[in-house]
């Protein structure tokens, strides 16, 4: 017999089964740390900077593709300077076969370095200090002659030039191999103390650094060793590299007499790439 009437509700006869309980939450696994941040070197600025350049090419051949990004640099030639006509003719000037005795090398070298300024938009400076082939009596060199006395000359030229200068950046050499490149970087060196208000940065000598790993290597202790430190800069060049390279190439070929002279050096420093450091207390 039925209990229940036919058509009657049947709901609330028996009980809903238990609702089963929630299942435990599982915890949300722990986010993962920041990854600790990397530093990250800063960036060399974009406007004009000034470079120290021992000679009438180091500037273009060490740093083309960073004055190339930094129109209105300036490039400030220390060893500029020579008789007004070089007789007899040194070992390097016979190689280029580019001159004959007597002739004015040194105007034409000046000549050479403003037509490569032009083509990385800077301005040439030339300080008269004699180039080392010339320090000599056969020349009729007058000028300072021990590295303490000559150091002390450009210095003190260097300082003025700096100060005179707005720019805010300043890129001077290792000093690698050659003595006028040491006496640069060293004179340089000098004028750090009273300006630092100034970014200095330092590049690579080329070609002499792919030549002379030795010699870079040495010359970064010698700093190390006066408590100077070296740390990347980045955005040093910040262009694309094949414009750079062949801003680089027709800069670095106004160099008429010297790419003469250097023979295959010269596509060694075309094809190197830059090396520019900033200089900081260690
Ligand atoms: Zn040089």
């Amino acid at each position: 017999m039925p209990v229940v009437a036919a058509g009657a509700s049947y709901a609330g006869a028996l009980p809903d089964p238990p609702t089963p309980p929630d299942p435990p939450a599982v915890p949300d696994p722990p986010t993962p740390p920041d990854p600790p941040a990397v530093p990250t070197a800063p960036a060399v600025p974009t406007t004009g900077v000034g470079v120290v350049s021992p000679h009438l090419d180091d500037a273009a051949l060490s740093c083309a593709g960073l004055l190339a990004g930094r129109p209105a640099s300036s490039m400030v030639t220390v060893f500029a300077g020579g008789p007004r006509s070089v007789d007899p003719l040194t070992e390097w000037e016979a190689v280029s076969g580019c001159f004959s005795p007597g002739d004015d090398i040194v105007g034409a070298r000046r000549h050479e370095d403003r037509a490569a300024a032009a083509v990385l938009g800077a301005t040439p400076v030339h300080l008269d200090h004699w180039d080392h082939q010339y320090r000599t009596s056969l020349y009729g060199y007058r000028g300072p002659t021990g590295d303490a006395e000559l150091i002390r000359a450009v210095t003190a030229d260097l300082a003025t030039v700096i100060a005179e200068s707005t720019h805010r950046t300043w890129v001077f050499p290792l000093g690698l191999s050659h003595p006028d490149h040491r006496l640069a970087a060293a004179a340089a060196l000098g004028v750090i103390e009273d300006h630092p208000d100034r970014e200095w940065l330092i590049y690579d000598d080329l070609p002499y650094a792919v030549y002379l790993p030795g010699a870079v290597d040495a010359a970064v202790a010698a700093l190390v060793s006066r408590g100077w430190a070296l740390e990347p800069a980045a955005g040093v060049i910040p262009r694309d590299p094949l414009t750079d390279h062949g801003t680089k190439g027709r800069a670095v070929r106004c160099y008429h007499s010297q790419v003469r002279s250097l023979g295959e050096a010269t596509t060694v420093a075309l094809d190197a790439p830059e090396r520019i450091r900033r200089l900081v207390r260690g």
